[in-house]
């Protein structure tokens, strides 16, 4: 049995004073024993914590007794311990971060929600079109079979992308998914403002598509990023079908590690022999960055680090 809950959850809600909100909430989280990221803002809630069984249930009860809050829903996830550090309850402009000029309130205007079977279904018909609304490095650990993956970086530059690429989405059904749904209630209500006439958005996001019991995470390939020390947790119970590759070597792979540069920190996905044999560095300027991480952890030497980085520059030129 997991003693230990992860939780997902967003709201959208007037919040007036969103700092006295937030620190109020930080107060109540760190009594329960929590520990996560939560960001308010004026226009609601978004957040992820963890704790005991105990302490969790607690905290969804605390919820759903403050006025507004009733019908928050949850996402659960068992864990064996800990997903966070520390806990933290920031207060920001905005949940998501899209920077429209004309914001959009996804209580007034957003997409259909499509239930996991519904998704499912229209994911399947010939005049779909899937559209990511995730970060590339979310992507390119697991996605939808079939969805595209936007050319962007971030979240804010998705509406550019969709004018740019306005010819692939129009006259057809368009579907957004998001990790919990958060960023698809105003992505997909801003296609809606664009014009698009057939939108639907995953309700409950991939977590929850995850989750269903007939469904089963069917046509979702590889593992779904997190944003906690999870990295990333499974999603299709019938198959598991490997789409990441390893960043050196090109190989299936599915471990993400932090560039060992802290100056640079990038997210790469590779192997255990290949973080050992590249010194975790992204490129050669990160491998020899006197502050590399990987060199500090293992003890290395100057001279060690010469010697495996010549036997890379000797590799590379036998190629
Ligand atoms: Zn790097």
């Amino acid at each position: 049995m997991s003693d230990y809950r992860v939780l997902l959850y967003y709201n959208y809600v007037d919040i007036e004073d969103p700092e006295t909100f937030a620190s109020e909430h930080l107060k109540a989280c760190k009594e329960l024993g929590l520990k996560g990221r939560i960001l308010v803002a004026k226009e609601g809630m978004n957040g992820t914590c963890s704790g005991t069984v105990e302490q969790t249930q607690a905290y969804m009860d605390m919820m759903h007794a403050k006025p507004g809050f009733e019908d928050m829903v949850f996402k659960i996830d068992e864990a064996d311990e800990h997903a966070f550090k520390k806990m933290h309850v920031r207060a920001r402009p905005e949940l998501v971060t899209l920077r429209l000029e004309d914001d959009i309130d996804p209580r007034e205007t957003t997409g259909n929600y499509l239930s996991p079977k519904e998704f499912y279904e229209a994911m399947q018909d010939e005049n779909t079109v899937v559209l990511d609304a995730r970060n590339d490095y979310e992507y390119d650990l697991g996605h939808f079979r079939g969805a595209i993956r936007p050319e962007i970086e971030t979240f804010r530059d998705l509406p550019n992308w969709v004018r740019e690429n306005k010819d692939i989405l129009e006259g057809k059904r368009v579907l957004t998914y998001c990790t919990g749904g958060i960023r698809c209630e105003k992505f997909s209500g801003w296609l809606v403002r664009e014009g698009f006439e057939d939108v639907g958005q995953l309700h409950g996001g991939i977590a929850t598509y995850g989750k269903d019991p007939e469904v089963q995470g069917q046509l979702w390939d590889g593992r779904m990023y997190v944003f906690d020390s999870r990295i990333s947790v499974p999603i299709n119970q019938k198959e598991h079908v490997i789409v990441a590759r390893d960043y050196f070597d090109n190989e299936p792979c599915e471990r993400y590690v932090n560039c060992a540069d802290p100056s640079c920190n990038r997210q790469i996905i590779c192997s255990e022999e290949n973080e050992h044999k590249y010194l975790r560095g992204c490129s050669d300027s990160c491998r020899r960055s006197p502050r590399n991480m990987y060199v500090e952890e293992h003890g290395l030497t100057p001279e060690e680090v010469e010697e495996r980085l010549a036997k890379l520059e000797n590799e590379t030129v036998a190629n």
